[in-house]
């Protein structure tokens, strides 16, 4: 029986799994965290339930009698890449992107400024972001940057407490959104409308909160061309009608700010709290690549305010051994194969946002996971995937070495104790669940002990 490892569950390493079981490989499917679904658990918005709900489908996947799960095994420190072509036909890394394109500019380090990737982690309950701190107490929060987590870090904000509460948001997070004072936020992005990389249901959903008016300046769509592309297109009809709006006098206010580069983040000597953001103003110009690019006008504002959140863009971490791209922030790959300098790396492919890039929705890892998996096959085919020494690849041997490397480890069922854990805690509040953010309750929950949170 050929025998895959795919190193992280999240969406595209759910995806992998099922195609690879389909062509008949027994799968194990390993993650730093206790628990699977990567950026599904702890990425997508608390309030967008129905997104949520692609779990099940992973679910079905993990039931496969030739589908194993190791929760809390971290590639780079608890295993290494070269133990796991020993022992495997073929290795799929699934990573994700898990770190953020930094700004580069003065005060980006001062307390009050954040990575969104933080900020998200930190109210989905994230193990490694749940102890952080971000004070909420301040009149108005600026938000870097003009696509979807962007939206929903902006619109986290400015929710109304009773449309948190039914959520599966941390508890901690929960507590401080309720007494938080930001009662604005404005988004900042350096191109136009036209450019913006939302797409139109999150944008549309601005227009419905229930205690925010969403502002969009009527100058900012003047002469705006009416883009090819679709989504675009109905991002500017949607951005118009918002500038058409009058305030309603809701207590909040989200604004849209277009045209507009950072160019510091402002506060008290080298390392006081955030007071504001310098910010360039943009113009238009013809890009070489026949798109447009921002150039300043040399004009310039500033922003008051207590917060910053940035959310230009994740990029993934190099792993030892695992050739990557630095520029890209992927591991070097074509298409779906990994290749080093010295050509095709035996055995090794790529899936998901590590392989491509953070671009598209959950589903667009389903198709990318079945391109890199029918590489797998067609290696298979041609006798070109890993031979792993019999004696460490067994499943028997290999679960002993993981359980030897990693005492605490979190199986399927175990994952299942803690689904059930969680969800029985959300039961009385009408709540999806409530999450465990303690890797240790985690571990706990995971042997079926009541823990705590
Ligand atoms: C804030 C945010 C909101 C989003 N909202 C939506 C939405 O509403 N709708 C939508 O369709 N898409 C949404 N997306 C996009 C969607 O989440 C991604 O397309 C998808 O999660 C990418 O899947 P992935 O498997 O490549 O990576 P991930 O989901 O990031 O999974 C990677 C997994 O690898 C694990 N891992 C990382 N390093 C290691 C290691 N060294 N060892 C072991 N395990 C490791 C991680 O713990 C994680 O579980 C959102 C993304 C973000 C960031």
């Amino acid at each position: 029986m050929n025998r895959a490892a795919i190193i992280g569950a999240g969406p595209s390493g759910f995806y992998a799994a099922d195609q690879l079981l389909r062509a008949g490989f027994e799968v194990d499917l390993l993650d730093a965290l206790p628990t699977p679904f990567g950026l599904v658990r702890a990425g997508v918005a608390p309030d967008h339930p129905k997104i949520k709900s692609v779990t099940r489908v992973y679910a079905r996947t993990a039931a496969h009698e030739s589908f194993r799960f190791f929760g809390g095994v971290t590639l780079g420190a608890d295993i290494s890449r070269e133990e796991l072509l020993e022992r495997y036909h073929a290795v799929v890394y699934a990573l994700g992107t898990a770190t953020d394109n930094r700004l580069g500019i003065p005060g980006e380090d001062r307390p009050g400024s954040h990575a969104a990737t933080e900020f998200v982690a930190w109210y989905n309950g994230h193990p490694h972001f749940a102890h952080q701190t971000f004070d909420l107490d301040c009149e108005r929060a600026v938000v870097i940057g003009n696509g979807n987590v962007a939206l929903d870090v902006a619109r986290m904000l400015v929710l109304d407490p009773g449309e948190l509460a039914p959520t599966d948001t941390a508890d901690h997070a929960l507590e401080a959104f309720g007494a938080a004072g930001v009662a604005e936020v404005v988004l900042l992005g350096r191109r136009g409308p036209a450019e913006a990389a939302f797409t139109n249901p999150e944008l549309l959903e601005l227009g419905e909160l229930a205690r925010a008016d969403v502002i969009v300046d009527p100058a900012q769509l003047e002469g705006v061309p009416e883009p090819p592309d679709a989504i675009k297109r109905r991002n500017v009809e949607i951005l118009r009608d918002y500038s058409r709006r009058s305030p309603a006098g809701r207590s909040h206010r989200l604004e849209l700010r277009f045209l507009r580069s950072p160019l510091e983040i402002l506060g008290e000597g080298d390392r006081g709290r955030v007071t504001g953001v310098r910010v360039g103003i943009n113009r238009l110009v013809a890009g070489e690549d026949g798109g447009v690019r921002a150039e300043p006008t040399g004009e310039q504002e500033v922003i008051e305010c207590g917060l910053v959140l940035r959310s230009i863009g994740y990029r993934g971490l190099p792993l030892a051994g695992i050739p990557f791209d630095e520029r890209r922030g992927l591991i070097r790959n074509r298409g779906g194969r990994v290749e080093s300098d010295s050509g095709t790396c035996r055995g090794e492919y790529v899936v998901g946002w590590i392989k491509r890039g953070p671009s598209g929705v959950i589903g667009t890892n389903k198709k990318d996971a079945s391109d890199t998996v029918a590489r797998i096959r067609e290696d298979l085919e041609a006798g070109a995937l890993r031979s792993p020494d019999p004696e460490l690849s067994s499943p028997e041997a290999v679960g002993a070495w993981l359980i030897e490397r990693v005492p605490e480890l979190v199986t399927w069922e175990g994952w299942q104790a803690i689904d059930a854990h969680e969800t029985a805690l959300g039961e009385p509040a009408g709540r999806p669940r409530v999450k465990l953010v303690r890797i240790e309750a985690l571990i706990e929950a995971s042997r079926g002990a009541g823990a705590r949170r």
